[in-house]
């Protein structure tokens, strides 16, 4: 499988609680390199760009409300095939489905405040990517 790169997300009920480094840690156990990471505080007009897919979506306001009400610590991750080793680290969207060992299930508080996005396809990881990180900001 190829080397791959991917966005991921620590959102802020994991940034509030602490859990930046235990969060990275799993992520480095699964075999992730963090080749890019900053911490920043979404507007509302950029949790709305970042998240325009799910516009139609009933919790499309609650989730921009969530993602804006503290930081987030978005980051490139890089590995063989990190799109989808990324999504089976993170568990199910809600964390009351997710596999035991995976990030939700070990730290999410509920279907919305689930602690971590990652990007679901190869195209959608280039379009994230780019929407946070310019190319000299990522060191692999
Ligand atoms: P993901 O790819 O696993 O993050 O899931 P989705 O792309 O379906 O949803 C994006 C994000 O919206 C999730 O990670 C949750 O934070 C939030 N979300 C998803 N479903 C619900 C829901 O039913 N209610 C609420 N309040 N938020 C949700």
């Amino acid at each position: 499988m190829a080397v791959e790169r991917t966005l991921s997300i620590l959102k802020p009920d994991a940034t509030r609680r602490n859990l930046t480094g235990r969060i990275n840690a799993v992520l480095e156990g699964a075999g992730l390199r963090i080749v890019a990471q900053k911490r920043l505080r979404l507007t509302t007009a950029a949790a709305e760009a970042f998240y325009e897919v799910h516009r139609e979506r009933g919790f499309f306001r609650d989730l921009v409300t969530f993602m804006t009400s503290g930081p987030v610590v978005v980051q490139v991750l890089e590995g063989e095939g990190a799109v989808a080793r990324n999504r089976e680290v993170m568990g199910a969207t809600n964390p009351a489905n997710a596999a035991p060992g995976t990030i939700r299930r070990e730290f999410a508080e509920s279907i919305e405040a689930n602690s971590v996005h990652g990007s679901d396809s190869a195209e959608n990881a280039a379009r994230e990517i780019s929407f946070f990180f310019p190319e000299i900001e990522i060191v692999g």
